[in-house]
């Protein structure tokens, strides 16, 4: 066996890329590898061995801008549902616009607004964002996401009517007390 470039001399590999035959000039060793010199250079060139699907199927973390995977496309539901605090574990900095939900009033506003954002882009910006492992860890993680979005959700809504049991149960109290019902301020101690 003859080596592909250099014709008259003994080959002594096969490119695991391309599987032409290489000299010990042409040969090129990599992590226990044997690669041809034209394959470096493309590798070199274009991130990607030739012969091989392009290492380009994970692009997270390359920042705005980049083109990102198909399935990593969809409604975000963590960054939906805990918008800001989604944003600070997915580098999305543009979420802490949320915090402006703090704002009496109009706050509220503002969080739904971002929240419908982060629904919808969210995925794309997370991906652009933070490096990850794959396209397989990018979801599993966003799935977590979901359900600590969710727990918060269930938690909330068990609060607010655990609080308005006991207003209820404040009231009767105070009814069956006496306390003047024209002063809500006595029906609740703390008020
Ligand atoms: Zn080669
Ligand atoms: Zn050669």
């Amino acid at each position: 066996m003859k080596c592909a470039v250099h014709t008259d001399r003994d080959a002594v590999a096969a490119c695991s890329s391309c599987g032409r035959f290489v000299c010990p000039e042409c040969k090129v060793s990599i992590g226990g590898r044997q690669y041809c010199n034209t394959c470096l250079q493309t590798r070199l060139k274009t991130g990607a061995w030739p012969g091989q699907p392009a290492a380009t199927s994970n692009n997270s973390g390359m920042g705005p801008n980049t083109p990102v995977p198909a399935e990593i496309r969809g409604w975000n539901w963590g960054g939906f549902l805990l918008t800001w605090v989604w944003g600070i574990g997915n580098n999305v900095w543009i979420s802490l616009i949320a915090l402006g939900s703090l704002i009496p009033w109009i706050g509220w506003v503002i969080g739904l607004v971002m929240g419908i954002i982060l629904g919808i882009r969210g995925n794309e910006w997370a991906w652009q964002r933070k490096k990850w492992e794959s396209i397989e860890h990018f979801q599993k993680i966003q799935r977590t996401w979901l359900w600590w979005g969710v727990s918060l959700l269930v938690a909330q809504v068990i609060f607010a009517l655990a609080l308005l049991v006991l207003g209820v149960a404040l009231y009767k109290i105070g009814n069956s007390l006496g306390i003047d019902k024209n002063l809500p301020g006595n029906m609740i101690p703390w008020l």
